[in-house]
């Protein structure tokens, strides 16, 4: 006879015994969403633990302790499905009715469902639905790029995107006033701010913007990744901390390096999955300052700062070299000594 083997979900002894130890003891309050929370909770923790030993995992560290009172608040579970284009949550113990959830665009989900996970946010409820799809790797096309991050803009070999439309600025604009606007309360009313109605009404005004904001935001990202994967097989990009660093003079600066932040983790997911080489320039490199064409670096007095040079009177969109006396765009000039690196 051939003995088969049971495939099990939770491959750590200890994590089998604290499960099966808390599963013995749940109480009632544990079924009142999905009876899995408690599994998934413990096996998510496993998890954590485990990569806790391979210091050679991505975002490595201690498993972070979730407060009750983080603005986001959710579960999770692996018994979701999705029934004639609906989503199908697994029934908690006591209830009587229970219904499926419509979905918009329920046709395009294709693939394996896995743990969906269910989470509060901004008064709102959200579900997140991960799917298994096979990625092939995109067509050589034997180019390369690099792409220069600004405030406003990201240049490339091809040009400029713009990321700082008109409905984004005046996003930021209105950011900026709900803050300070809730600020003002706080300062006169202290504690007290929190629990009158009008400073709930603005907090959500303004987390309705923050959410809009980095809709938007993701979309120009996820649209300008795309089109590098798809034209370029090497990517060049600088080391987005520095650039972060350098913005303290920029309104809006938490919502842009956010920007920033995002598109590095983006182009590096889809260099990966789509079998792309993404370059990280050297945070001493000095993309800036260097001449692209004979490869000159200003120092001292000469260097340009984000206003131009004091010294020699130039722009801050100007580029001019003091050797062998190139003109040129100061960001095609940092594309082009980003580029210089493959
Ligand atoms: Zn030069």
């Amino acid at each position: 006879m051939i003995k088969t083997q049971k495939v099990r979900l939770y491959p750590n002894r200890t994590m089998k015994k604290v499960l099966d130890e808390l599963v013995a003891d749940k109480s009632d309050w544990q079924y009142q969403l999905s009876a899995r929370c408690l599994q998934l909770a413990v096996s998510d923790l496993g998890k954590a633990w485990k990569n806790f030993l391979n210091k050679a995992q991505p975002d490595w560290g201690e498993p972070q302790f979730k407060s009750k009172k983080a603005p986001r608040q959710g579960f999770k579970t692996d018994r979701a499905k999705i029934v004639n284009g609906k989503l199908r949550l697994d029934k908690p113990r006591g209830i009587k009715k229970w219904y499926d959830i419509r979905l918009k665009g329920a046709a395009f989900l294709k693939g394996e469902l896995k743990v969906v996970s269910i989470y509060r946010e901004n008064g709102k409820y959200w579900a997140s639905l991960p799917f298994e799809v096979e990625i092939k790797p995109k067509a050589k096309t034997g180019k390369q790029t690099a792409v220069d991050v600004n405030v406003g803009h990201f240049n490339y070999t091809e040009g400029q995107i713009k990321t700082l439309p008109n409905n984004l600025k005046f996003l930021y604009k209105r950011i900026k006033h709900y803050q300070r606007s809730l600020a003002r309360k706080r300062k006169a009313n202290g504690k007290k701010a929190a629990r009158s109605n009008n400073y709930v009404e603005t907090k959500a005004k303004l987390q309705r913007d923050y959410r809009k904001v980095a809709n938007i935001q993701h979309d120009i990202v996820q649209k300008f990744t795309t089109e590098l994967v798809n034209n370029y097989d090497e990517i060049v990009i600088e080391d987005l901390d520095v650039k972060r660093m350098q913005m303290s003079h920029v309104a809006s600066k938490g919502l842009q390096r956010s920007l920033f932040g995002c598109f590095r983790q983006v182009l590096a997911y889809k260099c990966q999955w789509y079998g792309k080489e993404l370059f990280l320039a050297d945070k001493f490199y000095p993309s800036t300052q260097r001449c692209s064409r004979c490869g000159f670096v200003k120092t001292g007095d000469d260097k340009i700062g984000l206003d131009g040079n004091m010294k020699h009177k130039t722009k801050h969109n100007e580029y001019v070299c003091y050797e062998c006396g190139a003109t040129m765009d100061r960001d095609e000039n940092a594309v082009m000594n980003l580029l210089a690196l493959i």
